[in-house]
């Protein structure tokens, strides 16, 4: 019989007021690790009767409870796991826990900010009790056979009682008696929450049970012991893998595909990656990627784990040997961990470039959602971009998909390296029936990534230069060889300028007069690539609406027979009105198609289209 009252083997005066200070951010955890003990507890237990080094009933069902009673102001942890004899009570809890959580705090003192966050996911184990209960008792009786059950209890000093107990049955209670302070934790529907976050798969049932409910009705395990990443991936069904993802992530559509992890060597790893379907606005980028260790949670998207870009996806991910009592710091530098990261970068890389080779068809299905997240992942690690560079695709207008090694092969001898882009259909439609007109390829670029893309492909491929389509005439667009009179077009150039820097009374206007195929238009404008991509990123990075350079070129069609009579009209007395009106007309008319007009340039506008329409009539 053990009777026995000592001095817990630490030196600093009071340990608990340090861990309830440190762990505060996030208290919830202290279920975790209880819950947690309680696994490895039939773990250990169902791995001795394994090798026969243990015997328990034949029908024995493992499980762990939680039950709450407010009254009594209690929340116990009960396993029917392997137990601890006195000894290994004074080894496991007495001395190795204290000077365990002493040494772990001692070395992050100074790094207290950092310190404390790594606590608050990860937890001290047993130790976290004392964050929300001022008094903790262990009732255990250990699987050996003779072991006499005992009783540990500790008030949250330095000090601990141990006694005997009249526990009967195999494993271990932990009883904590909330502190005052944290009784937000005696409520049924916060216990079930914390539980199902952290211990939704764990692998033996839980049960959370109410001491104070009288009609007890028979109780549903709280988790899912079998979480579908570690059946094998020749195992499971599109629909598990479909009902997984909805399940885990509150999702109503289908993902797009998946990618199981199942590695074994030379690191232990196994999850489930999702490709999520994006909806348009820009926020569902951001996806979620559940980290576990041994199917407990311990956090999302650990950015130190789990390569950045693949933050886009919706996962888990579960690493036993993840070496999690460090800081984040160490996580960073830690060569298990960056191998861990590369693994599932290369997977991930493998997986959509064995799509592109053997499914193409899905892929180009699939492209307009998986896209930004692969030219966010080919930016941000090297290593990704040289796996991925001959899968990357673009759609163009007439719907196809390409590489840009097709599409430069395609159009050689009429866009040169030059890649022409579309980022708004609408808003550049009149440029958009110009390039089909005549036969040309543009390729569509419409999310914001695209911007950033582009000035990374360039900086990779060098030649290839991407232009918007309003941003310089193809020369296949031109009307060449008519055999015109050099002179004679110099002159035409020459008064159309000049006409129209009077008519629009801006002396500074670039004008270029070119022959156009398309005869039916009369003007466009053009802004050079650089000169917007400038403005482009003035915007993103001050996040305020500019007013567009002033470089553009008001292009004249001297093959249009506006702009021929108004070349012929110009002097003629009596229609120095007319004219006028028409230049103005045909500027607002090509910056319009160009991009929206400013709310006082489109009055006049308006204002002037109604005058033309009543002249017209006279
Ligand atoms: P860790 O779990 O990280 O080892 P803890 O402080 O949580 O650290 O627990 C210390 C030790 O106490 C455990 O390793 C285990 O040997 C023992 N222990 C804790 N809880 C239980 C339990 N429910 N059943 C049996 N042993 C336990």
């Amino acid at each position: 019989m053990i009777q026995e009252q000592g001095n817990i083997s630490v030196h600093s005066e009071n340990i608990f007021p340090i861990i309830k200070k440190w762990l505060y951010s996030d208290k919830d955890i202290f279920l975790r690790e209880l819950v947690s003990n309680a696994s490895d507890a039939i773990i250990k237990l169902k791995g001795l009767v394994s090798i026969g080094e243990a015997k328990v009933e034949p029908d024995t069902k493992y499980e762990i409870r939680v039950v709450l009673d407010e009254k009594k102001k209690t929340i116990q942890v009960i396993d029917n796991g392997i137990g601890m004899t006195a000894d290994e009570v004074k080894k496991y809890i007495n001395q190795v826990a204290f000077s365990g959580a002493e040494d772990f705090l001692a070395k992050y003192r100074d790094k207290m900010d950092e310190g404390s966050q790594i606590i608050g996911h990860f937890g001290l184990g047993f130790y976290s009790a004392f964050m929300v209960a001022d008094k903790v008792q262990i009732d255990t009786l250990s699987y050996q056979e003779g072991a006499e059950a005992v009783r540990w209890i500790c008030s949250g000093g330095a000090e601990y009682k141990m006694e005997p107990s009249d526990r009967k049955e195999r494993g271990t209670t932990v009883t904590l008696y909330i502190a005052e302070d944290s009784e937000e934790f005696l409520s049924e529907y916060r216990l079930r929450q914390i539980l199902e976050k952290y211990c939704y798969f764990l692998p033996f049932e839980i049960y959370l049970e109410n001491a104070n409910k009288k009609d007890k009705e028979p109780l549903k395990p709280i988790n899912d012991t079998q979480p579908l990443w570690l059946k094998k991936p020749g195992e499971c069904t599109d629909e598990e893998y479909k009902e997984f993802y909805k399940k885990v992530f509150n999702e109503y559509q289908d993902p797009l595909f998946w990618i199981h992890l199942n590695v074994d060597y030379p690191f232990n790893l196994k999850g489930i990656l999702y490709f999520p379907k994006l909806r348009n606005d820009f926020q569902s980028l951001e996806g979620k990627i559940k980290l576990y260790c041994n199917q407990v949670f311990v956090a999302d998207n650990i950015k130190e784990v789990i390569p950045e870009f693949l933050m886009l996806l919706k996962g888990t991910i579960d690493c036993p040997d993840l070496p999690l009592n460090v800081s984040r710091s160490f996580l960073q530098n830690d060569g298990y961990v960056n191998k861990i990261s590369a693994h599932i970068t290369r997977k991930v890389a493998d997986k959509l470039t064995g799509m592109f080779k053997n499914e193409r068809e899905n892929y180009n299905k699939y492209w307009d959602d998986i896209n930004p997240f692969i030219k966010f992942g080919c930016m941000k690690d090297e290593k990704f971009y040289e796996r991925m560079k001959d899968a990357i695709i673009f759609k163009t207008l007439s719907g196809e998909y390409v590489t840009l090694k097709d599409y430069l092969n395609k159009n050689q001898d009429k866009h040169k390296n030059q890649v022409f882009y579309v980022t708004d259909e609408k808003q550049q439609a009149q440029y958009i029936n110009l390039f089909k007109e005549n036969g040309l390829e543009a390729v569509l670029l419409t999310t914001i990534v695209d911007t950033h893309f582009i000035q990374f492909l360039e900086m990779k491929e060098d030649k290839v230069k991407f232009k918007r389509i309003d941003s310089d005439l193809s020369e296949s667009l031109k009307d060449s060889g008519d055999g015109a009179n050099e002179a004679e077009d110099k002159k035409l150039a020459e008064d159309l300028e000049a006409l129209f820097k009077e008519a629009l009374k801006d002396d500074k206007l670039k004008v270029k007069v070119e022959g156009l195929k398309a005869t039916s238009v009369p003007a466009m404008i053009l802004l050079p690539e650089e000169s917007r991509r400038l403005h482009d990123m003035s915007i993103f990075f001050s996040g305020m609406n500019m007013d567009l350079p002033k470089e553009q070129t008001l292009v004249l069609n001297k093959k249009n027979p506006l702009i021929q009579a108004l070349a012929r009209l110009k002097n003629e007395e009596g229609r120095k009105e007319d004219v006028q009106m028409i230049c103005e007309q045909v500027y607002d008319l090509a910056m319009l198609s160009h991009r929206q007009l400013e709310p006082e340039q489109m009055t006049k506008f308006i204002k002037r289209s109604n005058e033309i329409l009543t002249r017209f009539l006279n």
